[in-house]
């Protein structure tokens, strides 16, 4: 089957076919004709997955996979959630996004710093025909980041089990348990 994947990541573009095999012929967003991309205003990981596949979908006509994640922090009652990438203020600023959780996050102990990365990946096959998968991956928050791989909030993220931070793992520690690995690979067991 050939489908496009909602994103121009090249790192998720790269696991997704891996975890997809030969089968399946899978393009980026860079290797289909340009389309708007829509704004991603819905309230929960799911809704914003399925946005961004059905603007693929609708554009390109093929299958269409999109994922959306975020961190989700017990302390801070899920957030900051489905507003993880813009939590400073502004999109995509990793470090003044992880300084801010810090800062918010100073007076609590460490048994209550529990939180989970969280990813929904749909995929949409028709007018109006998806399947959505979800998936979480479990820790806690430290108290200063560590470690150079990754992104986001992988610094500052500890994965249950391990005295590393998501940022101190390799590539494939990461996708061996990750949120978007365990989404994608259960999507892709329904595509067979
Ligand atoms: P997106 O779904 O790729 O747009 O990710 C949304 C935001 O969630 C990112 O900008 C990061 O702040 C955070 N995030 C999602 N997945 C991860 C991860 O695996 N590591 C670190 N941060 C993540």
């Amino acid at each position: 089957m050939k489908l496009v994947l909602a994103t121009r990541n090249a790192g998720k573009i790269a696991e997704l076919r891996v975890i997809l095999g030969p089968d399946h012929e899978l393009l980026g967003l860079d290797e289909v004709a340009p389309f708007p991309e829509p704004v991603e205003s819905g309230a929960t990981f799911a809704a914003n997955a399925l946005i961004k596949a059905y603007a693929a979908y609708a554009a390109t006509g093929l299958a269409a996979v999109a994922d959306d994640s975020g961190l989700s922090v017990d302390a801070l009652n899920g957030m900051p959630g489905v507003l993880s990438a813009r939590w400073c203020g502004v999109h995509g600023n990793d470090a003044a996004n992880t300084a801010l959780l810090l800062g918010q996050l100073v007076d609590v102990p460490d048994a209550r710093r529990g939180a989970g990365f969280v990813c929904a990946a749909a995929i949409v096959t028709g007018p109006d025909r998806h399947h959505v998968e979800q998936a979480q991956w479990r820790g806690s928050i430290t108290r200063a980041p560590r470690g150079t791989n990754g992104f986001g909030y992988d610094p500052v993220f500890v994965p249950s089990g391990l005295d590393r931070t998501s940022a101190e793992l390799t590539a494939a520690e990461k996708n061996a348990d990750s949120h978007r690995s365990k989404a994608f690979r259960a999507l892709a067991a329904r595509l067979g």
